[in-house]
């Protein structure tokens, strides 16, 4: 690390390629359909074996995740390892943290031993920007969230299954559901299916867990869950985020799961059909009935299997060939 890289966050290389992934806000539409073709590429069904490719070998990847995270972060080894890659996990303990200090001095460390990709994870949205202020030039920096802010690998996987499953995003009426308003998923979702043309996106909400006005530029916000998810061709829900809330403030599940879970019969009021999907983990009976989760409509799985996809396209078209 020097003082000449800590200049800023630019995503951008000089010769105009992808260096960060931190946020899907301001990538180009093309770009986002790149990466979603690439993703689709290594999109495999479970019936046949994972995709792999060399692209990666020789590239080390590091994943510091300070956030409990159980496919975001398998799935980031796993497409890494498929790609050829090395990859060391780090076991970063919060405790011992001061201000953020000590996330640099351990990439500063990694650096040294030729780590070319940080993949991070933090309740504190600005972490992954920081690192990427502070690394070499030639290493790449992800997020696999990013506090309430973002969750971009997210994003991807979600449009990506939406389109195997509708073959299109333009023109979806799109329900995102919960508790919008702590939610990076929700910011990512509704980024990446505007940029790429949905008719319109929902943010359906208790009061109280809507964000502010200032925010989700251009979607449409409903406090009634069977309004909101009239008509819909996707319903999104979404788990309380527990931990970026008060003691006070965390509604009571009984009393949600009556106002706010998807049920069989509230699913209805959507399109026939309409995608159920969910960023997992799920609250079964809190804000998604088990059979619902389970049922037909639901896309949950494939959103999971495609995870790996999308951080494969991600990772190579941040590293191959640098
Ligand atoms: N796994 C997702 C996230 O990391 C959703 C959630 O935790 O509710 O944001």
């Amino acid at each position: 690390m020097s003082e000449k890289n800590i200049l800023s966050s630019n995503p951008w290389r000089s010769d105009g390629s992808l260096r960060h992934l931190l946020t899907l806000e301001g990538l180009s539409r093309p770009l986002l359909e790149t990466l979603l073709e690439r993703s689709a590429h290594y999109s495999a069904p479970l019936s046949v074996p994972a995709a792999r490719s060399n692209a990666l070998i020789g590239k080390t990847v590091a994943l510091m995740f300070a956030e409990p995270s159980t496919r975001t972060r398998v799935s980031f080894e796993l497409a890494a390892r498929r790609l050829g890659a090395d990859v060391i996990n780090i076991e970063v303990q919060l405790s011992s943290r001061l201000k953020g200090e000590s996330v640099l001095d351990t990439v500063a460390t990694l650096e040294s031993m030729h780590v070319d990709a940080f993949v991070l994870r933090d309740s504190d949205a600005s972490i992954p920007e920081m690192v990427a202020k502070h690394v070499a030039p030639s290493v790449s920096v992800i997020s696999g969230g990013a506090g309430s802010l973002s969750h971009p690998t997210q994003g991807l996987l979600d449009a990506l299954t939406v389109r195997q499953h509708r073959g299109r995003i333009e023109g979806l009426t799109i329900a995102i559901v919960g508790d919008v308003k702590h939610s990076r998923v929700a910011r990512s979702a509704a980024q990446i299916f505007t940029a790429l043309g949905a008719g319109e996106v929902r943010l359906v909400a208790p009061v109280g867990l809507m964000p502010d006005e200032a925010e989700f530029a251009g979607c449409s916000r409903f406090t009634n869950l069977d309004r909101g998810i009239s008509d819909c061709d996707v319903v999104m829900m979404l788990r309380i985020q527990k931990e970026r809330m008060t003691a006070a403030a965390i509604p009571d599940e009984a009393r949600y799961f009556q106002e706010w879970g998807l049920t069989r019969e509230r699913l209805q009021r959507a399109k026939p059909g309409a995608l159920v999907m969910h960023p997992q983990p799920m609250n079964r009976g809190v804000e998604i009935a088990s059979d619902v989760a389970d049922g037909p409509q639901s896309v949950i799985r494939d959103q999971v299997r495609n995870g790996v996809a999308v951080r494969m396209a991600v990772l190579e078209t941040l590293l191959a060939g640098r």
